[in-house]
């Protein structure tokens, strides 16, 4: 069923606490840890608890959840204190756009110039 947690998902077992991450946030219905492998000096990701294999199919099923997804990325601006130095909020989506875990999640990256188009 949409949203039930996978045994075979990296993030879901980070949500079940059986994978160890270092969360810098939790909320009723997200988790927010940091990047294994940061790409910048602030690299955050933000999960729905709930399994949704990406952005959009989270939006489409619980939209209330996916604002929360975002409401968290904006906490994380704030408790990294990089909103005035500007932001990055990424849903990579697909193998073809560098997805590799497939359960809905925002990168927050800041902490240094990024460039624009990203590649
Ligand atoms: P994506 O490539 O957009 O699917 O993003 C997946 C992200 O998860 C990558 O940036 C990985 O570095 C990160 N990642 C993979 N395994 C872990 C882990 N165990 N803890 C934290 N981040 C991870
Ligand atoms: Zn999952």
């Amino acid at each position: 069923m949409a949203g039930e947690p996978q045994a075979d998902c990296l993030f879901c077992r980070i949500v079940a606490g059986e994978v160890p991450a270092t969360v810098v946030r939790e909320s009723a219905t997200t988790v927010a840890f940091r990047d294994i492998n940061p790409q910048a000096p602030t690299h955050v990701l933000v999960i729905p608890k709930v399994h949704h294999p990406d952005a959009a199919s989270l939006a489409a099923a619980e939209p209330e959840i996916a604002a929360d997804v975002l409401r968290e990325a904006g906490q994380v601006v704030l408790d990294e204190k990089v909103e005035d130095s500007g932001y990055r909020i990424v849903f990579n989506t697909g193998a073809g756009a560098g997805q590799t875990v497939f359960h809905a999640h925002a990168h927050v990256l800041a902490g240094r110039g990024l460039t624009w188009p990203p590649g």
